[in-house]
């Protein structure tokens, strides 16, 4: 029987002013050698390949939003385990676990969690190697670099560019904006302002025009009767802020 916790969390180098356990040299390796890979993209252009990562790009991303963020992080909605193991296996493949889950204290009790917090770099070695064995070069440059770059940018962007550019519907008393170019780039997180106002909705794309294909997913699982417990403002809850938007509209024009 592996410790693991002895080997992957408990052993220490001192680096750079702070401490390092195995999981974060992994982590930072991958992450420059990623991006190395990503900057090699023109040279190891193929369609194929193109379309392997667009693949993963989906697959893993979904993984981040609709298992990690919605699901795990908010309890928006409930699945059965095996399938809210799958798509939290798909979010592993995004190389965002540590960053996205460190919060969540209640997933550190389940095995599975466990398991993945310890291994979650070793995944995508074993999804780089798979790729290259398949399709060579240009499948690990664009299936792993390419994808997992543009996609760690994405997610990265809801809590930047979310925070910067775009419109504010609801008065969340906060920086958050709806933001339709990161609403398609992170599979409907861009709808941020619409997040911040109702953080528990499994849906964050309102309008029919605000593409959330995240929530699309979820609402299929649920007609199929494989997403449950799914939460939604009401059109109350909806209105009442709305009417907070008013009122401090109002008091805004007379002062
Ligand atoms: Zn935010
Ligand atoms: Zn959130």
């Amino acid at each position: 029987m592996i410790d693991w916790d002895r080997w992957l969390v408990k052993w220490h180098v001192e680096f750079l002013g702070r401490q390092w356990n195995f999981v974060d040299l992994a982590t930072l390796a991958g992450l420059v050698y990623l991006h190395y890979l990503a900057v090699l993209a023109p040279f190891y252009f193929t369609w194929p390949a193109f379309w392997s990562a667009v693949a993963l790009y989906y697959i893993s991303g979904v993984g981040v939003t609709l298992s990690f963020h919605r699901n795990l992080s908010h309890k928006s909605f409930k699945l059965p385990k095996w399938l809210e193991y799958l798509f939290a296996y798909c979010g592993v493949l995004s190389f965002q676990y540590e960053a996205r889950l460190k919060n969540v204290a209640d997933l550190k009790s389940q095995a599975y969690y466990r398991f993945l917090h310890y291994t979650y770099p070793l995944h995508s070695v074993a999804l780089g190697v798979l790729l290259y064995a398949k399709g060579g070069m240009p499948f690990l440059v664009w299936g792993m670099g390419v994808r997992t770059v543009l996609l760690l940018h994405a997610v990265f962007g809801i809590n930047s560019i979310c925070h910067t550019w775009g419109q504010q519907v609801w008065d969340t008393g906060d920086l958050s904006k709806n933001n339709w170019f990161i609403g398609l780039m992170a599979h409907g997180e861009g709808w941020h302002n619409n997040h911040h106002a109702f953080e528990y909705s499994a849906q964050h794309g309102f309008e029919w025009w605000q593409i959330d294909i995240t929530w699309y997913l979820i609402r299929f699982l649920q007609a199929v009767g494989l997403a449950t417990d799914v939460k939604l403002p009401t059109e109350t809850q909806k209105k009442r802020r709305a009417l907070c938007n008013k009122i401090n509209e109002e008091s805004l024009k007379q002062n």
